[in-house]
C-alpha cells in the first residue's frame, strides 16, 4: 500500500516537473532553442514588414499562403500549434482577417485571446476608411497597406510589438525600423511623383475587389471595383453590369487585374466594354519568392510601375 502510494507520488511529481520544464520553455520563448523570437503572422504582407523590422532576431511562421486570400482562411493543425507556441502575433486588423472569424478563433484555440495576449495589430493608429456598399456599410475597409505611408505606420507598430516581447534587443528593433521606414518614405515620395505625371481626369483605378480606397486617397485616384470586399457572391451579373456602366459613362481605357483573384470577372468585363486589362496589380499577398513583387516593396514599386504605364499609354 505504502509503496503504492510512493510510486504514485513519484509519477505525480515526475508529470509536474516536466509540465514546470514545457512551461519555463514556452517563457523564454525559445521552443526551438534557437534564441530567436517566434512570430506568427496572418498573411504574406505582414509577414515581410515584420520581417524587415525583425531582421535575424526572428523567426517567422506566415499563416494564409502567398497569393491566396487572407478574408478567409482555414486554419491547419500546424498553425495551431505555431500560433499556441507563438512569443508574438501580428494581424492586419480593421476586418481583414474577419472571413468566419477564423482568426479570433484561432487565437482564442492557442490560448491568446486576453487583453494581455503579445497579439498585435498592425493597423494601430491608422485611420480607417469604411465600406460604403449594401450590406456592408460602415464596416472597416483593411486595405490601408497599399498607400505606403501606412505601411510606415505598420512597420513602427511591428517594431513596438517586437521590442513589448523583446525588450533586450530594443536597439535592433529600432535601427532596423528606422532603416526600413527611410526607404519606405521615400519609395511614397516616388509614388507622388510618378503619379502626378497621369493627368488628374485620367486616374481612375479599376480592380476586382475595390482594394484602392486608402491608396487612392492618398495618391489622388478614383477608384472603381467590381465588387467591394472580397467574400462570397462575388462578381454577380448585376455587379458586372454595374461596372459596365461606369466604364462606359467615365470613357475608362484601361483596366486592371489583381494577382491574387480570379481573373474571370474582370477578363468578362473587358470582353463586355472592349476595354483592355492593362496589367496585374498586387493587393492581398505579395508574389512567390523569387518573383518581381516578394516583398512588400517590391509590389509597391511593381503597382506603381504597373498603374503609371496602364494610364499613360
Ligand atoms: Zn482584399
Amino acid at each position: 500500500m505504502l509503496k503504492k502510494k510512493f510510486v504514485l507520488m513519484m509519477a505525480t511529481l515526475l508529470t509536474l516537473g516536466m509540465l514546470a520544464a514545457c512551461g519555463s520553455e514556452e517563457a523564454d520563448g525559445n521552443t526551438e532553442d534557437d534564441g530567436k523570437v517566434e512570430v506568427v503572422t496572418t498573411y504574406s504582407i505582414v509577414y515581410d514588414i515584420v520581417k524587415n523590422v525583425g531582421g535575424d532576431m526572428v523567426e517567422i511562421h506566415s499563416l494564409a499562403p502567398i497569393g491566396s486570400n487572407p478574408h478567409e482562411y482555414d486554419p491547419l493543425p500546424e498553425d495551431v500549434k505555431k500560433a499556441t507556441d507563438a512569443d508574438a502575433v501580428f494581424y492586419n486588423g480593421l476586418n481583414l482577417e474577419a472571413g468566419n472569424a477564423w482568426f479570433d478563433k484561432l487565437m482564442e484555440t492557442a490560448g491568446k485571446s486576453g487583453e494581455d495576449a503579445p497579439v498585435f495589430r498592425m493597423s494601430e493608429d491608422v485611420e480607417p476608411m469604411y465600406l460604403t456598399s449594401e450590406g456592408n456599410e460602415g464596416e472597416e475597409d483593411p486595405h490601408a497597406w497599399l498607400n505606403i505611408e501606412n505601411g510606415i505606420q505598420y512597420a513602427k507598430n511591428a517594431r513596438d510589438g517586437l521590442i513589448e516581447v523583446d525588450p533586450e534587443n530594443k536597439d535592433v528593433y529600432e535601427k532596423n525600423a528606422a532603416d526600413y521606414i527611410e526607404k519606405l518614405q521615400s519609395l511614397h515620395e516616388e509614388a507622388l511623383a510618378q503619379f502626378s505625371e497621369i493627368p488628374e481626369k485620367e486616374r481612375v483605378l479599376v480592380t476586382s475587389e475595390g482594394a484602392f480606397k486608402y491608396f487612392s486617397k492618398a495618391y489622388g485616384f478614383q477608384a472603381e471595383y467590381i465588387w467591394e470586399i472580397n467574400q462570397e457572391n462575388q462578381g454577380t451579373p448585376d455587379q458586372i453590369t454595374r461596372i459596365v456602366d461606369i466604364i462606359n459613362d467615365k470613357h475608362i481605357t484601361g483596366l486592371f487585374l489583381e494577382t491574387s483573384i480570379d481573373p474571370r470577372s474582370m477578363e468578362a468585363v473587358s470582353g463586355e466594354t472592349g476595354v483592355p486589362i492593362m496589367g496585374d496589380v498586387f493587393t492581398d499577398s505579395l508574389a512567390k519568392p523569387g518573383n518581381n513583387g516578394d516583398t512588400y516593396i517590391t509590389m509597391m514599386e511593381s503597382n506603381i510601375q504597373t498603374i503609371k504605364d496602364g494610364l499613360t499609354k
